[in-house]
Protein backbone atom coordinates (compact mmCIF):
# COMPACT_ATOMS: atom_id res chain seq x y z
CA UNK A 1 0.00 0.00 0.00
CA UNK A 2 1.64 3.44 -0.94
CA UNK A 3 1.84 6.02 1.93
CA UNK A 4 0.02 9.53 1.35
CA UNK A 5 2.83 11.21 2.33
CA UNK A 6 4.83 9.88 0.32
CA UNK A 7 3.04 10.33 -2.87
CA UNK A 8 1.63 13.52 -2.00
CA UNK A 9 5.57 14.44 -1.56
CA UNK A 10 6.46 12.94 -4.83
CA UNK A 11 3.89 14.07 -6.99
CA UNK A 12 4.56 17.47 -5.88
CA UNK A 13 7.97 17.23 -6.62
CA UNK A 14 7.70 16.11 -10.04
CA UNK A 15 5.04 19.12 -10.59
CA UNK A 16 7.86 21.62 -9.51
CA UNK A 17 10.36 19.46 -11.38
CA UNK A 18 7.83 19.48 -14.40
CA UNK A 19 7.52 23.39 -14.20
CA UNK A 20 11.46 24.10 -14.22
CA UNK A 21 12.22 21.83 -17.26
CA UNK A 22 9.50 23.53 -19.45
CA UNK A 23 9.82 26.83 -18.55
CA UNK A 24 13.72 26.79 -19.08
CA UNK A 25 12.89 24.80 -22.73
CA UNK A 26 10.73 27.65 -23.40
CA UNK A 27 13.53 30.04 -22.08
CA UNK A 28 16.12 28.54 -23.97
CA UNK A 29 13.88 28.15 -27.51
CA UNK A 30 13.24 31.46 -27.62
CA UNK A 31 16.34 32.97 -26.67
CA UNK A 32 17.82 31.17 -29.56
CA UNK A 33 15.28 31.98 -31.94
CA UNK A 34 15.05 35.62 -30.70
CA UNK A 35 19.26 35.85 -31.01
CA UNK A 36 19.66 34.23 -34.47
CA UNK A 37 16.69 36.68 -36.52
CA UNK A 38 18.35 40.14 -33.83
CA UNK A 39 21.63 38.42 -35.77
CA UNK A 40 20.18 38.15 -39.10
CA UNK A 41 19.00 41.78 -38.83
CA UNK A 42 22.07 43.17 -37.36
CA UNK A 43 23.91 42.43 -40.43
CA UNK A 44 21.60 43.39 -42.89
CA UNK A 45 21.10 46.58 -41.27
CA UNK A 46 25.07 47.31 -40.96
CA UNK A 47 25.04 45.82 -44.61
CA UNK A 48 22.62 48.33 -45.67
CA UNK A 49 23.95 51.48 -43.71
CA UNK A 50 27.29 50.98 -44.64
CA UNK A 51 25.95 50.64 -49.01
CA UNK A 52 24.47 53.59 -48.71
CA UNK A 53 27.75 55.28 -47.19
CA UNK A 54 29.59 53.55 -50.05
CA UNK A 55 27.63 54.54 -52.65
CA UNK A 56 27.61 58.37 -51.11
CA UNK A 57 31.11 58.06 -51.51
CA UNK A 58 31.78 56.76 -54.67
CA UNK A 59 35.58 57.35 -56.01
CA UNK A 60 38.66 56.09 -57.02
CA UNK A 61 40.32 58.68 -54.70
CA UNK A 62 42.31 58.26 -51.64
CA UNK A 63 39.73 60.75 -49.85
CA UNK A 64 36.90 58.52 -50.69
CA UNK A 65 38.98 55.71 -49.75
CA UNK A 66 39.77 56.88 -46.38
CA UNK A 67 36.35 58.09 -45.18
CA UNK A 68 35.02 54.71 -46.43
CA UNK A 69 37.93 52.92 -43.86
CA UNK A 70 36.98 55.51 -41.52
CA UNK A 71 33.14 54.53 -41.34
CA UNK A 72 33.81 50.73 -41.65
CA UNK A 73 36.30 50.88 -39.11
CA UNK A 74 33.79 52.93 -36.62
CA UNK A 75 30.41 51.14 -37.49
CA UNK A 76 32.27 47.29 -37.01
CA UNK A 77 33.79 48.48 -33.83
CA UNK A 78 30.12 49.96 -33.05
CA UNK A 79 28.22 46.69 -33.98
CA UNK A 80 30.78 44.50 -32.97
CA UNK A 81 31.24 43.21 -36.53
CA UNK A 82 33.83 42.80 -38.89
CA UNK A 83 32.97 44.62 -42.22
CA UNK A 84 35.21 44.57 -45.46
CA UNK A 85 34.98 45.43 -49.18
CA UNK A 86 36.79 42.78 -51.62
CA UNK A 87 37.09 42.55 -55.00
CA UNK A 88 35.29 39.43 -56.55
CA UNK A 89 38.89 38.32 -56.98
CA UNK A 90 39.64 38.45 -53.22
CA UNK A 91 41.35 41.47 -52.99
CA UNK A 92 40.82 43.91 -49.70
CA UNK A 93 39.65 47.28 -50.83
CA UNK A 94 38.62 48.38 -47.98
CA UNK A 95 39.74 48.42 -44.96
CA UNK A 96 43.29 49.82 -46.12
CA UNK A 97 46.42 47.55 -46.58
CA UNK A 98 47.96 48.92 -43.77
CA UNK A 99 46.07 48.17 -40.97
CA UNK A 100 45.36 44.43 -41.35
CA UNK A 101 47.31 41.89 -40.36
CA UNK A 102 48.52 38.93 -42.14
CA UNK A 103 45.82 36.85 -40.02
CA UNK A 104 43.23 38.98 -41.07
CA UNK A 105 44.24 38.73 -44.78
CA UNK A 106 43.89 35.39 -44.19
CA UNK A 107 40.51 35.63 -42.94
CA UNK A 108 39.06 37.58 -45.31
CA UNK A 109 40.41 35.08 -47.93
CA UNK A 110 38.60 32.90 -46.59
CA UNK A 111 35.42 34.65 -46.04
CA UNK A 112 35.84 35.68 -49.85
CA UNK A 113 36.32 31.66 -50.66
CA UNK A 114 33.10 31.21 -48.66
CA UNK A 115 31.07 33.47 -50.77
CA UNK A 116 32.44 32.18 -54.36
CA UNK A 117 31.21 28.86 -53.10
CA UNK A 118 27.52 30.45 -52.37
CA UNK A 119 27.49 32.66 -55.78
CA UNK A 120 24.69 31.21 -57.12
CA UNK A 121 22.27 31.99 -53.56
CA UNK A 122 22.55 35.46 -54.29
CA UNK A 123 19.15 36.93 -54.16
CA UNK A 124 19.68 40.37 -56.63
CA UNK A 125 22.85 41.94 -55.20
CA UNK A 126 22.36 40.82 -51.89
CA UNK A 127 23.24 37.20 -50.09
CA UNK A 128 23.06 36.49 -45.87
CA UNK A 129 23.93 33.14 -44.79
CA UNK A 130 25.53 31.21 -41.38
CA UNK A 131 28.40 29.38 -41.20
CA UNK A 132 27.91 27.97 -37.60
CA UNK A 133 28.16 30.52 -34.86
CA UNK A 134 28.60 33.12 -37.70
CA UNK A 135 26.39 35.33 -40.03
CA UNK A 136 27.47 36.89 -43.01
CA UNK A 137 25.66 39.57 -45.75
CA UNK A 138 27.29 40.17 -48.59
CA UNK A 139 25.78 43.39 -50.76
CA UNK A 140 27.36 43.97 -54.46
CA UNK A 141 28.48 47.50 -54.15
CA UNK A 142 30.00 49.58 -56.38
CA UNK A 143 32.48 51.39 -54.14
CA UNK A 144 35.51 52.53 -56.03
CA UNK A 145 34.71 51.30 -59.24
CA UNK A 146 37.82 51.46 -61.40
CA UNK A 147 36.39 48.37 -63.11
CA UNK A 148 32.74 47.45 -64.07
CA UNK A 149 32.36 44.68 -61.92
CA UNK A 150 31.14 45.53 -58.70
CA UNK A 151 32.74 44.82 -54.94
CA UNK A 152 31.92 42.66 -52.42
CA UNK A 153 30.72 44.24 -49.30
CA UNK A 154 30.90 42.10 -46.51
CA UNK A 155 29.32 42.06 -42.77
CA UNK A 156 29.87 39.65 -40.41
CA UNK A 157 28.90 38.30 -37.14
CA UNK A 158 30.18 35.67 -34.76
CA UNK A 159 27.45 34.33 -31.93
CA UNK A 160 30.17 33.42 -29.85
CA UNK A 161 29.83 36.02 -27.99
CA UNK A 162 26.16 35.88 -27.73
CA UNK A 163 26.44 32.48 -27.03
CA UNK A 164 28.70 32.45 -24.28
CA UNK A 165 26.00 35.10 -22.71
CA UNK A 166 23.83 32.67 -23.27
CA UNK A 167 25.36 29.77 -21.50
CA UNK A 168 25.85 32.02 -18.38
CA UNK A 169 22.24 32.44 -18.49
CA UNK A 170 21.38 28.95 -18.79
CA UNK A 171 24.35 28.05 -15.90
CA UNK A 172 22.27 30.95 -13.37
CA UNK A 173 18.66 29.26 -14.57
CA UNK A 174 20.30 25.74 -13.39
CA UNK A 175 21.07 26.78 -10.20
CA UNK A 176 17.95 28.99 -9.56
CA UNK A 177 15.66 25.49 -10.82
CA UNK A 178 18.24 23.61 -8.59
CA UNK A 179 17.15 26.26 -5.52
CA UNK A 180 13.72 25.96 -6.50
CA UNK A 181 13.57 22.38 -6.38
CA UNK A 182 15.10 21.99 -3.40
CA UNK A 183 12.79 24.68 -1.95
CA UNK A 184 9.60 22.43 -3.59
CA UNK A 185 11.17 19.41 -1.93
CA UNK A 186 10.84 21.36 1.57
CA UNK A 187 7.62 22.82 1.03
CA UNK A 188 5.88 19.84 -0.36
CA UNK A 189 7.69 17.58 2.24
CA UNK A 190 6.39 20.04 5.09
CA UNK A 191 3.30 20.27 3.15
CA UNK A 192 2.62 16.60 2.97
CA UNK A 193 3.66 15.64 6.49
CA UNK A 194 0.78 18.02 7.84
CA UNK A 195 -1.60 16.01 6.03
CA UNK A 196 -0.27 12.73 7.02
CA UNK A 197 0.49 13.30 10.41
CA UNK A 198 -3.01 14.12 11.89
CA UNK A 199 -4.32 11.28 9.30
CA UNK A 200 -1.40 8.94 11.48
CA UNK A 201 -2.75 10.77 14.89
CA UNK A 202 -6.09 9.68 14.12
CA UNK A 203 -5.07 6.09 13.17
CA UNK A 204 -2.76 5.53 16.26
CA UNK A 205 -6.30 6.81 18.60
CA UNK A 206 -8.58 4.84 16.76
CA UNK A 207 -6.24 1.63 17.19
CA UNK A 208 -6.42 2.23 20.80
CA UNK A 209 -10.40 2.73 20.72
CA UNK A 210 -10.37 -0.91 19.03
CA UNK A 211 -8.55 -2.50 21.89
CA UNK A 212 -11.55 -1.22 24.07
CA UNK A 213 -10.68 1.79 25.63
CA UNK A 214 -14.02 4.43 24.83
CA UNK A 215 -12.15 7.38 26.91
CA UNK A 216 -9.56 7.86 23.63
CA UNK A 217 -10.25 11.45 22.04
CA UNK A 218 -9.18 12.27 18.41
CA UNK A 219 -7.17 15.37 18.17
CA UNK A 220 -8.76 17.89 15.92
CA UNK A 221 -6.91 19.03 12.93
CA UNK A 222 -6.34 21.76 11.05
CA UNK A 223 -7.76 21.16 7.68
CA UNK A 224 -11.46 21.14 7.58
CA UNK A 225 -11.32 17.97 6.25
CA UNK A 226 -9.50 16.11 8.67
CA UNK A 227 -11.23 17.90 11.35
CA UNK A 228 -14.46 16.68 9.87
CA UNK A 229 -13.61 13.14 9.94
CA UNK A 230 -11.89 13.48 13.55
CA UNK A 231 -15.79 14.85 14.93
CA UNK A 232 -17.37 12.10 13.34
CA UNK A 233 -14.51 9.39 14.97
CA UNK A 234 -15.33 11.09 18.06
CA UNK A 235 -19.26 10.83 17.78
CA UNK A 236 -18.75 7.44 17.05
CA UNK A 237 -16.27 6.51 19.95
CA UNK A 238 -18.99 8.35 22.09
CA UNK A 239 -21.82 6.05 20.85
CA UNK A 240 -20.33 2.83 21.50
CA UNK A 241 -19.09 4.22 24.57
CA UNK A 242 -22.95 4.66 24.91
CA UNK A 243 -23.89 0.88 23.80
CA UNK A 244 -20.95 -0.67 25.05
CA UNK A 245 -22.25 0.89 28.72
CA UNK A 246 -25.97 -0.35 28.05
CA UNK A 247 -24.74 -3.37 26.58
CA UNK A 248 -22.56 -4.01 30.14
CA UNK A 249 -26.04 -2.98 31.87
CA UNK A 250 -28.06 -5.29 29.83
CA UNK A 251 -26.22 -8.14 30.94
CA UNK A 252 -25.91 -7.51 34.14
CA UNK A 253 -29.64 -6.70 34.40
CA UNK A 254 -30.24 -9.60 32.36
CA UNK A 255 -28.01 -12.10 34.42
CA UNK A 256 -29.43 -10.60 37.35
CA UNK A 257 -32.99 -10.77 36.16
CA UNK A 258 -32.58 -14.72 35.21
CA UNK A 259 -31.03 -15.49 38.65
CA UNK A 260 -33.90 -14.38 40.70
CA UNK A 261 -36.74 -16.32 39.01
CA UNK A 262 -34.49 -19.24 38.34
CA UNK A 263 -33.57 -18.88 42.33
CA UNK A 264 -37.17 -18.90 43.39
CA UNK A 265 -38.24 -21.49 40.85
CA UNK A 266 -35.29 -24.39 42.42
CA UNK A 267 -36.39 -22.86 46.51
CA UNK A 268 -40.05 -23.60 45.53
CA UNK A 269 -39.71 -26.31 43.54
CA UNK A 270 -37.30 -28.25 46.45
CA UNK A 271 -40.21 -26.78 49.15
CA UNK A 272 -42.36 -28.75 47.41
CA UNK A 273 -40.82 -31.60 47.52
CA UNK A 274 -39.74 -31.78 51.01
CA UNK A 275 -42.28 -29.86 53.03
CA UNK A 276 -45.12 -28.99 50.92
CA UNK A 277 -46.19 -31.76 48.75
CA UNK A 278 -48.81 -33.57 51.31
CA UNK A 279 -50.56 -30.21 51.80
CA UNK A 280 -53.12 -29.03 48.65
CA UNK A 281 -52.98 -25.55 49.75
CA UNK A 282 -49.20 -24.74 49.99
CA UNK A 283 -48.47 -26.64 47.29
CA UNK A 284 -50.76 -25.06 45.16
CA UNK A 285 -49.65 -21.37 46.39
CA UNK A 286 -46.10 -22.83 45.77
CA UNK A 287 -46.56 -23.67 42.38
CA UNK A 288 -48.63 -20.72 41.18
CA UNK A 289 -45.14 -18.78 42.16
CA UNK A 290 -43.14 -21.29 40.32
CA UNK A 291 -45.89 -20.66 37.35
CA UNK A 292 -45.40 -16.97 37.68
CA UNK A 293 -41.59 -17.00 38.00
CA UNK A 294 -41.74 -18.84 34.58
CA UNK A 295 -43.58 -17.16 32.93
CA UNK A 296 -41.06 -13.68 33.88
CA UNK A 297 -38.55 -15.94 32.58
CA UNK A 298 -40.46 -16.69 29.23
CA UNK A 299 -41.16 -12.57 28.61
CA UNK A 300 -37.21 -11.87 29.43
CA UNK A 301 -36.23 -14.49 26.75
CA UNK A 302 -38.87 -13.23 24.27
CA UNK A 303 -37.61 -10.02 24.64
CA UNK A 304 -34.59 -10.42 23.83
CA UNK A 305 -35.22 -12.85 20.90
CA UNK A 306 -37.97 -10.11 20.06
CA UNK A 307 -35.28 -7.74 19.67
CA UNK A 308 -32.79 -8.97 17.93
CA UNK A 309 -35.20 -10.33 15.35
CA UNK A 310 -37.07 -6.77 14.43
CA UNK A 311 -33.14 -5.35 14.13
CA UNK A 312 -32.57 -7.64 11.45
CA UNK A 313 -34.21 -6.59 8.13
CA UNK A 314 -35.25 -10.26 7.42
CA UNK A 315 -38.28 -9.08 9.52
CA UNK A 316 -40.18 -7.60 6.81
CA UNK A 317 -43.52 -5.33 7.54
CA UNK A 318 -46.82 -6.53 6.33
CA UNK A 319 -49.33 -4.17 6.40
CA UNK A 320 -52.87 -5.04 6.27
CA UNK A 321 -56.36 -3.30 7.17
CA UNK A 322 -57.66 -4.44 10.18
CA UNK A 323 -60.30 -3.27 12.79
CA UNK A 324 -57.89 -1.50 15.16
CA UNK A 325 -60.74 -1.23 17.93
CA UNK A 326 -61.25 -5.24 18.01
CA UNK A 327 -57.91 -5.89 18.25
CA UNK A 328 -57.15 -3.79 21.21
CA UNK A 329 -60.44 -5.20 22.77
CA UNK A 330 -58.25 -8.40 22.05
CA UNK A 331 -54.92 -7.23 23.64
CA UNK A 332 -57.26 -6.13 26.51
CA UNK A 333 -58.37 -9.70 27.73
CA UNK A 334 -54.69 -10.51 28.04
CA UNK A 335 -54.29 -8.46 31.00
CA UNK A 336 -57.39 -9.51 32.15
CA UNK A 337 -56.07 -11.97 34.56
CA UNK A 338 -54.28 -8.87 36.17
CA UNK A 339 -57.37 -7.36 37.18
CA UNK A 340 -58.73 -10.58 38.20
CA UNK A 341 -55.93 -11.62 40.26
CA UNK A 342 -54.01 -8.59 41.22
CA UNK A 343 -56.29 -6.13 41.22
CA UNK A 344 -55.31 -3.87 38.49
CA UNK A 345 -57.47 -0.97 37.05
CA UNK A 346 -58.07 -0.76 33.60
CA UNK A 347 -60.00 1.98 32.47
CA UNK A 348 -60.95 2.30 28.71
CA UNK A 349 -62.00 4.63 26.58
CA UNK A 350 -62.08 2.83 23.35
CA UNK A 351 -64.35 4.75 19.64
CA UNK A 352 -65.81 2.21 18.18
CA UNK A 353 -65.20 0.46 14.58
CA UNK A 354 -61.75 2.31 13.51
CA UNK A 355 -59.71 1.11 11.19
CA UNK A 356 -56.29 1.30 10.25
CA UNK A 357 -53.93 -0.41 8.03
CA UNK A 358 -50.56 -1.95 9.61
CA UNK A 359 -48.78 -5.03 10.15
CA UNK A 360 -51.41 -6.74 12.91
CA UNK A 361 -48.71 -8.77 14.84
CA UNK A 362 -46.65 -6.01 15.24
CA UNK A 363 -48.75 -3.69 16.08
CA UNK A 364 -49.85 -6.57 18.84
CA UNK A 365 -46.61 -6.19 19.71
CA UNK A 366 -46.34 -2.57 20.51
CA UNK A 367 -49.73 -2.32 22.09
CA UNK A 368 -48.42 -5.36 24.56
CA UNK A 369 -45.72 -3.83 25.75
CA UNK A 370 -46.81 -0.39 26.52
CA UNK A 371 -49.50 -1.26 28.31
CA UNK A 372 -47.31 -3.99 29.72
CA UNK A 373 -44.79 -1.31 31.13
CA UNK A 374 -48.26 0.96 32.11
CA UNK A 375 -49.01 -2.27 34.23
CA UNK A 376 -45.18 -2.83 35.94
CA UNK A 377 -44.66 1.33 36.50
CA UNK A 378 -48.37 2.70 37.58
CA UNK A 379 -48.71 3.88 41.26
CA UNK A 380 -50.21 2.25 44.19
CA UNK A 381 -53.49 2.71 42.76
CA UNK A 382 -52.76 0.12 39.98
CA UNK A 383 -54.62 2.10 37.96
CA UNK A 384 -54.11 1.44 34.11
CA UNK A 385 -56.21 4.28 31.37
CA UNK A 386 -55.87 3.16 27.99
CA UNK A 387 -58.19 5.03 24.55
CA UNK A 388 -57.99 4.87 21.38
CA UNK A 389 -59.63 8.09 19.85
CA UNK A 390 -60.38 9.10 16.26
CA UNK A 391 -59.31 12.70 15.48
CA UNK A 392 -61.38 13.69 12.57
CA UNK A 393 -59.54 16.66 11.66
CA UNK A 394 -56.01 14.90 10.88
CA UNK A 395 -58.01 11.60 9.72
CA UNK A 396 -55.81 9.66 12.21
CA UNK A 397 -56.94 7.44 15.19
CA UNK A 398 -54.80 8.42 18.61
CA UNK A 399 -53.73 5.18 21.02
CA UNK A 400 -53.23 6.32 24.61
CA UNK A 401 -51.83 4.50 27.40
CA UNK A 402 -51.67 6.32 31.07
CA UNK A 403 -49.80 4.98 34.18
CA UNK A 404 -50.62 6.85 37.47
CA UNK A 405 -46.99 6.05 38.61
CA UNK A 406 -43.42 7.88 39.41
CA UNK A 407 -43.33 9.31 35.73
CA UNK A 408 -39.84 9.83 34.08
CA UNK A 409 -37.81 12.69 34.59
CA UNK A 410 -37.67 15.40 31.48
CA UNK A 411 -33.42 14.24 30.98
CA UNK A 412 -34.61 10.75 30.86
CA UNK A 413 -37.38 11.12 29.16
CA UNK A 414 -35.27 10.50 25.40
CA UNK A 415 -33.10 8.22 26.19
CA UNK A 416 -35.98 5.34 27.08
CA UNK A 417 -35.93 4.25 23.39
CA UNK A 418 -32.78 3.38 23.34
CA UNK A 419 -31.47 -0.18 23.42
CA UNK A 420 -31.25 -1.34 27.33
CA UNK A 421 -31.99 1.69 29.02
CA UNK A 422 -33.80 1.50 32.14
CA UNK A 423 -34.33 4.78 34.39
CA UNK A 424 -32.21 4.16 37.50
CA UNK A 425 -34.21 5.14 40.43
CA UNK A 426 -37.05 2.91 39.13
CA UNK A 427 -35.07 -0.04 37.94
CA UNK A 428 -33.78 -0.26 41.88
CA UNK A 429 -37.51 -1.31 41.99
CA UNK A 430 -37.89 -4.76 41.34
CA UNK A 431 -40.11 -4.51 38.37
CA UNK A 432 -39.68 -7.25 35.48
CA UNK A 433 -37.59 -5.48 32.19
CA UNK A 434 -34.88 -5.76 29.95
CA UNK A 435 -35.05 -2.17 29.20
CA UNK A 436 -36.15 -3.17 25.22
CA UNK A 437 -40.05 -3.45 25.18
CA UNK A 438 -39.68 0.58 23.80
CA UNK A 439 -36.63 -0.02 21.68
CA UNK A 440 -38.82 -2.47 20.36
CA UNK A 441 -42.08 -0.05 20.12
CA UNK A 442 -39.68 2.39 18.37
CA UNK A 443 -38.18 0.25 15.65
CA UNK A 444 -41.82 -1.50 14.66
CA UNK A 445 -43.58 2.16 14.60
CA UNK A 446 -40.17 3.48 12.78
CA UNK A 447 -40.65 1.27 10.01
CA UNK A 448 -44.10 1.58 9.80
CA UNK A 449 -43.43 5.73 9.77
CA UNK A 450 -46.24 6.20 12.15
CA UNK A 451 -46.29 8.99 14.66
CA UNK A 452 -45.03 7.92 18.35
CA UNK A 453 -44.19 9.49 21.74
CA UNK A 454 -43.80 10.22 25.70
CA UNK A 455 -44.96 12.83 28.38
CA UNK A 456 -44.11 12.43 31.57
CA UNK A 457 -44.36 14.30 34.89
CA UNK A 458 -42.83 12.93 38.08
CA UNK A 459 -45.13 12.23 40.62
CA UNK A 460 -47.56 12.31 38.47
CA UNK A 461 -47.18 9.26 35.71
CA UNK A 462 -46.40 9.13 32.16
CA UNK A 463 -48.72 9.00 28.63
CA UNK A 464 -47.44 6.74 26.20
CA UNK A 465 -49.32 7.48 22.50
CA UNK A 466 -49.03 6.20 18.74
CA UNK A 467 -50.68 7.64 15.65
CA UNK A 468 -52.45 5.34 13.32
CA UNK A 469 -53.74 6.45 9.96
CA UNK A 470 -57.57 5.73 10.00
CA UNK A 471 -58.90 4.13 6.80
CA UNK A 472 -62.03 3.37 5.70
CA UNK A 473 -63.55 -0.33 6.73
CA UNK A 474 -64.92 -0.90 3.47
CA UNK A 475 -61.39 -1.86 2.03
CA UNK A 476 -60.50 -4.75 4.41
CA UNK A 477 -57.23 -6.57 2.56
CA UNK A 478 -56.37 -3.97 0.68
CA UNK A 479 -53.68 -2.12 1.20
CA UNK A 480 -53.64 1.74 2.08
CA UNK A 481 -51.34 4.25 1.70
CA UNK A 482 -49.67 5.64 4.82
CA UNK A 483 -50.26 9.23 5.44
CA UNK A 484 -47.65 10.78 6.67
CA UNK A 485 -47.96 12.55 10.14
CA UNK A 486 -46.60 16.11 11.60
CA UNK A 487 -43.95 14.16 13.70
CA UNK A 488 -44.57 14.23 17.92
CA UNK A 489 -42.75 14.07 20.81
CA UNK A 490 -40.44 10.84 20.24
P1 LIG B 1 -38.26 -2.37 30.59
O1 LIG B 1 -38.26 -3.77 30.15
O2 LIG B 1 -37.18 -2.04 31.56
O3 LIG B 1 -39.59 -1.86 30.97
P2 LIG B 1 -38.57 -0.64 28.37
O4 LIG B 1 -37.73 -0.47 27.16
O5 LIG B 1 -39.97 -1.06 28.17
O6 LIG B 1 -37.78 -1.61 29.30
O7 LIG B 1 -38.53 0.71 29.15
C1 LIG B 1 -37.32 1.37 29.32
C2 LIG B 1 -37.35 2.16 30.58
O8 LIG B 1 -38.26 3.25 30.45
C3 LIG B 1 -37.86 1.39 31.75
O9 LIG B 1 -36.82 0.66 32.38
C4 LIG B 1 -38.41 2.47 32.66
O10 LIG B 1 -37.34 3.02 33.37
C5 LIG B 1 -38.90 3.50 31.68
N1 LIG B 1 -40.35 3.36 31.46
C6 LIG B 1 -40.99 2.74 30.45
N2 LIG B 1 -42.33 2.86 30.58
C7 LIG B 1 -42.54 3.58 31.70
C8 LIG B 1 -43.72 4.03 32.38
N3 LIG B 1 -44.93 3.77 31.93
N4 LIG B 1 -43.54 4.75 33.50
C9 LIG B 1 -42.32 5.01 33.98
N5 LIG B 1 -41.18 4.61 33.38
C10 LIG B 1 -41.28 3.90 32.27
Amino acid sequence: MRSLNLTLWKNFCFLALFIILIVGLICYIIVRTSISSFTQDKVRTVGVSVSKMLEQNRGNTLQAYLIADEYIEREAFENNVNIAVLTTDGDIVVPVEQRLSDSEREFWQDVHNGIIDRVSDFDGNRLLYATGNIYTYVELTPFAATTSVPNYLVVRYSLDVANSTLVNTQRYMLIIGIFVILLAFLIAYSLSKRISDPLKSLTVTANKMAKGDYDVQFASAEYEEIAQLSDALNYACAEIKKTDGFQKELLANVSHDLKTPLTMIKAYASMIKEISGDNPEKRDKHLQVIIEESDRLAELVNDVLNMSKISSDINQINKKVFNLTEFLYGIMQKFEYLHDMQGYVFDLDIDPDLYTCADEGKIGQVLYNLISNAVNYTGEDKKVFVSLKYVKDENRIRFTVRDTGKGIAKEDLPSIWNRYYRVKEIHARPVKGTGLGLPIVKTILEKHSFDFGADSEVGKGSVFWVDFPEVPPELPGQEQPVKQLPSGEN
